[in-house]
């Protein structure tokens, strides 16, 4: 293999595995960043501790309209590849939660430091505060900047999507694809909290519950995930949220009317049981008020709006609580409905769904069917994964795939 002259547009996870795997074949590659540093996003993943993949990597695990790139691209560069290249370069991997996989010292910054090292050893010449605006096809390919022009043989288009635009990627990728004549699948944010108009969001600001929660649109169930459930001033979060969250922004971008939030807030009480125990806390505790009865079996900040939106008074006692109103507990309880109004926006939001169509790559080489001297990788395509190290498991296969291909003559 000779020496190409290849310039990655992007010091994001695939654009820096990209620049490692090129120059590794031999190639001269410069790696353009528009931020004052590379790397910025992968310090912040995984709360600072960068979840690198998942044990159980799974096609089901990743969306797009055309999912069949990931079947054709992930087996080039899987888990165990993946692995070897960290492990390779200092990094022991420690599993967690679900099939949650860390580096051993729990620290993004030790991620993200062995892959500079590893570019500086690699003699990779990384130029920050380079903002392309535009790449022209010729000969020879031209990166224009807002300060310069570069020329190179091949261009890895590596500029992510537009989640998180304070830590770099802030959409110009797609509008650089667009300009070169791909077509975008309209981006939307992914892994985001949502809105909702609840009238007691500011009673229950805070208040977490294990909630087995349920994405409904138009009444028809969509996608039911059990964990941690937070209740914030504007709407809901924590991770099943993050994860119905993808499934909710598609509703909302494609006009659904009525999206829900069906929250099962008591999942290991089944409606009879949890009736039963309702009128065992009756019998038991006719004598205290409303406001003290639910104490115990709920989080304090639940029972005002729980009382309210049965109809109920706080200052009533057990002993009132009549057979339709029981039925309206267990409701509520088991199916707390809260419509959605909206996602959080960009800033909020871990991945783009959406992005540059699969079907503008070759499904081998992720080079540009339109234009043979670019390639793409990474988030820029329309291809994001579930929370849980999905997404930069995409970065590091996709970004080693473009790397390779760069890297032949
Ligand atoms: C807070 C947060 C936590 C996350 N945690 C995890 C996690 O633990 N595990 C996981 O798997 N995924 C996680 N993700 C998602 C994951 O980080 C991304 O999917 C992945 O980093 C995408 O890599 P990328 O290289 O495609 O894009 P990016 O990381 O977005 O990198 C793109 C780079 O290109 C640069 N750039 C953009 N446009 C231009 C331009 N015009 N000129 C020059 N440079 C440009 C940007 O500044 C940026 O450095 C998280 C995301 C966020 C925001």
């Amino acid at each position: 293999m000779g020496k190409n002259k290849v310039i990655i547009i992007g010091g994001g996870a695939s654009g820096i595995m990209a620049a490692i795997t090129a120059a590794r074949l031999g190639q001269k590659v410069i790696l353009l960043e528009r931020k004052d540093r590379i790397g910025k996003k992968i310090l912040a993943t995984g709360n600072g501790r960068c979840n690198i993949s998942n044990r159980f990597i799974e096609e089901r695990r990743f969306h797009s309209d055309s999912l069949n790139l990931y079947n054709q691209i992930y087996p080039q560069f899987d888990l165990n590849k993946t692995l070897e290249f960290f492990e390779e370069l200092g990094i022991p991997i420690l599993e967690l939660e679900e099939g949650k996989l860390y580096p051993y010292s729990l620290q993004a910054a030790s991620v993200l430091n062995v892959l500079l090292y590893e570019l500086e050893r690699q003699k990779v010449q990384v130029l920050c505060n380079e903002d392309v605006i535009r790449v022209e096809t010729g000969q020879r390919v031209v990166v224009h900047t807002k300060k310069n022009k570069y020329y190179g043989d091949y261009v890895i288009l590596a500029c992510g999507g537009k989640s998180t635009p304070d830590l770099g990627s802030n959409g110009s990728g797609f509008q650089i694809a667009k300009d070169l004549g791909m077509k975008l699948i309209e981006p939307y944010p992914s892994l985001i909290q949502l809105e909702s108009d609840y009238a007691y969001l500011k009673h229950l600001k805070g208040t977490k519950v294990m909630a087995k929660v349920a994405l409904v649109v138009d009444e028809i169930p969509v996608k039911s995930v059990y964990g941690e459930l937070l209740f914030t001033d504007y709407g809901l979060s924590g991770p099943p949220i993050l994860d119905i969250s993808r499934a909710a922004a598609h509703a909302i971008k494609t006009h659904k009317k009525n999206i829900e939030i069906h929250g099962d807030l008591v999942p290991l009480l089944d409606r009879a049981a949890l009736d039963q125990m309702l009128l065992k806390r009756i019998d038991r505790m006719s004598y205290k008020v409303l406001e003290d009865f639910f104490v115990g079996l709920l989080p304090k900040q639940m029972i005002i709006p729980l009382i309210k939106d049965c109809g109920m008074n706080p200052r009533d006692k057990g002993a009132q609580i009549t057979s339709k109103q029981r039925e309206m507990i267990v409701n509520w309880l088991k199916a707390l409905r809260l419509s959605i109004t909206g996602t959080r926006q960009w800033n909020q939001s871990q991945v783009t769904a959406g992005g540059v169509d699969c079907h503008e790559v070759d499904g081998t080489t992720l080079t540009c069917v339109k234009h043979p001297k670019i390639i793409l990788c990474g988030e820029i395509l329309d291809m994001d994964g579930d929370c849980g190290g999905f997404n930069l498991q995409w970065a590091w296969s996709s970004g080693y795939v473009a790397g390779v291909s760069a890297g032949k003559e």
